[in-house]
């Protein structure tokens, strides 16, 4: 937890890390000639046999628009405005904006690119019309769940190209008129039918809708449940390796092998209570994203307990980092209860408890869901309805999240909850019996794609996969969380 309020304390610190452009078709990246001499590297390394020490090279990215900015003093007053212009927020804009909503989005920063490296599915990304933001595709991913067993996915992997997603909504928000400020907002205040948000550069600014896409670290959010969240956790660095071992067609989705602490007695027996995986998106031979990875945790496991056992896996893969390009620190909440429903601030992206549960992806589900949730706030802000206050609040709260998506969240949530109870063994067992389901499961599951009743029959096909000790497992370690999730699931429906 300590981590967790260092890393996210207001203001959230603004990454140091940039965005690059890979292009399927010709090398996804070209590396600058370097004036660094070798011999700086082989001191670092041998100095330390590891990479931690190597900064960062690439230099935070802008984006080249000139920006439709607010005048706070012009009588323009907008319908709706957002905080935030992450992906969450900027795919609202121009969403709402589609239906001659006057919209404004006010951020900071609202040109920098975003940090995240995200990878998707590429199906999920086709589904949304937006499989030209992906950079880089892998036409299958692959999982390691020991040194004897490898699972090979059939299902193509793609790297958002930042730069690309970017672009293309910030054009499109500015055909639909979408404006801008440029500012952080501090406090927000809501009367009976409008809103109003506190800038830090003095400015007011009102609309009848207030929406947070603020990101994970927002406070405007209320919650009425203590926030027992789960953390995924994880270090990722862009690098520039002297060779890797990975295929270069298939993207490593997780690699649970624990061979590389055999001579850390220590960091083995703390991976086998809470273990970590390498996820890599290799880009050529020179060139890969590793990100070691606890899929979750609660609570938090500590950083540098990742970044040590990181070392000693790539050093014992034979991974020689000549130059780290970008740096990738990340900490996502999972789960727990979602904000109070319905409140004034509207929420969408990290802060509107989006984000799947039991993998800690968001980036397409985002995508798939911001139209919905603009329908619904068109329905009641479009030219021939003003329905605004109270009835506003609900209908956008229940745009978003209706009952039958609350549930299956419970369902996800419930997912994590067993994740949470699971070893190093036991994640394994869970994993191999997992990727052995129907693809239309666990591919369905990876993406929030079923429904409840698909979900009762993904367990009962898990079970039915599931080894002897893995059944144990589950007969032994899910009555807790599955009499949790069904006391939710009671709640939700009364
Ligand atoms: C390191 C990392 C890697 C991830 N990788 C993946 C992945 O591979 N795939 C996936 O699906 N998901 C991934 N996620 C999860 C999730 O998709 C991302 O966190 C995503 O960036 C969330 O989008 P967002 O728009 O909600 O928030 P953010 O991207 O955090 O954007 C929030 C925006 O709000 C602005 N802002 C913040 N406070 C204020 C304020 N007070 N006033 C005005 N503006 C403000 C910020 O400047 C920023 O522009 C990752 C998360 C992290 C942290």
């Amino acid at each position: 937890m300590d981590t967790f309020v260092s890393l996210f304390s207001p203001p959230p610190p603004l990454p140091t890390k940039t965005s690059q452009l890979f292009h399927a078709s010709s090398p996804p990246f070209s590396l600058p000639k370097t004036h660094h001499s070798r011999k700086r590297f082989s001191r670092v390394q041998s100095k330390y046999g590891n990479f931690l020490d190597l900064k960062p090279e690439s230099k935070p990215e802008v984006l080249d628009f000139d920006l439709p900015r607010l005048d706070p003093s012009s009588r323009f007053r907008s319908d709706v405005i957002i905080i935030g212009t992450g992906p969450a927020g900027l795919r609202l804009a121009e969403q709402v904006s589609q239906y001659g909503i006057k919209v404004c989005c006010v951020d900071p920063l609202p040109l920098s690119m975003w940090p995240n490296n995200y990878g998707v599915w590429v199906d999920e990304f086709e589904s949304l019309e937006l499989e030209s933001c992906l950079d880089k595709t892998w036409p299958m991913a692959c999982v390691h769940i020991d040194d004897n067993k490898t699972k090979y996915l059939d299902r193509p992997y793609g790297r958002v190209s930042r730069k690309k997603l970017k672009n293309l909504l910030m054009e499109r928000c500015l055909s639909n008129g979408v404006k801008f400020h440029q500012a952080k907002v501090w406090k927000i205040e809501h009367k009976e039918f409008e809103s109003l948000i506190l800038c830090d550069d003095g400015n007011e600014l009102k609309a009848s809708l207030v929406v947070d896409a603020s990101g994970f670290a927002s406070n405007f959010v209320e919650y009425n449940k203590p926030r027992n969240h789960g953390y995924q956790i994880a270090h990722g660095i862009l690098a520039e390796v002297e060779g890797h071992p990975f295929d270069l067609d298939k993207m490593l989705l997780m690699d649970w092998r624990d061979s590389h602490l055999g001579n850390e007695p220590y960091l083995r027996t703390g991976n086998s209570r809470i273990p970590t995986f390498l996820y890599a998106m290799p880009f050529d031979s020179n060139l890969v994203f590793l990100e070691e990875t606890s899929l979750v945790s609660r609570p938090v496991l500590p950083y540098m307990e990742i970044k040590k056992r990181m070392v000693a896996r790539l050093r014992h893969l034979g991974i020689r980092v000549k130059r780290i390009l970008e740096v990738e620190k990340c900490l996502i909440p999972m789960g727990g209860p979602l904000p109070r429903i319905p409140q004034s601030v509207m929420a969408i992206g990290g802060t509107s408890g989006i984000v799947h549960p039991s993998t800690g992806y968001m980036v397409a589900r985002t995508m798939a869901l911001a139209p919905i949730l603009a329908e619904a706030i068109a329905e009641c802000l479009g030219s021939s309805r003003m329905i605004r206050g109270k009835s506003l609040h609900q209908r956008a709260w229940n745009g978003l999240w209706p009952i039958e998506r609350r549930c299956v969240r419970e369902y996800y949530s419930f997912g994590m909850e067993t994740l949470l109870k699971l070893d190093l063994n036991g994640t394994r067992r869970f994993f191999d019996a997992f990727f052995d389901l129907d693809p239309y499961y666990w591919q369905g599951f990876l993406s929030s794609r079923l429904s409840l009743t698909e979900l009762a029959l993904l367990s009962l096909s898990l079970f039915g996969h599931a080894s002897f000790l893995s059944r144990f497992d589950i007969v032994s370690k899910c009555p807790a969380p599955l009499v949790k999730m069904i006391g939710n699931l009671a709640l939700e429906t009364m």
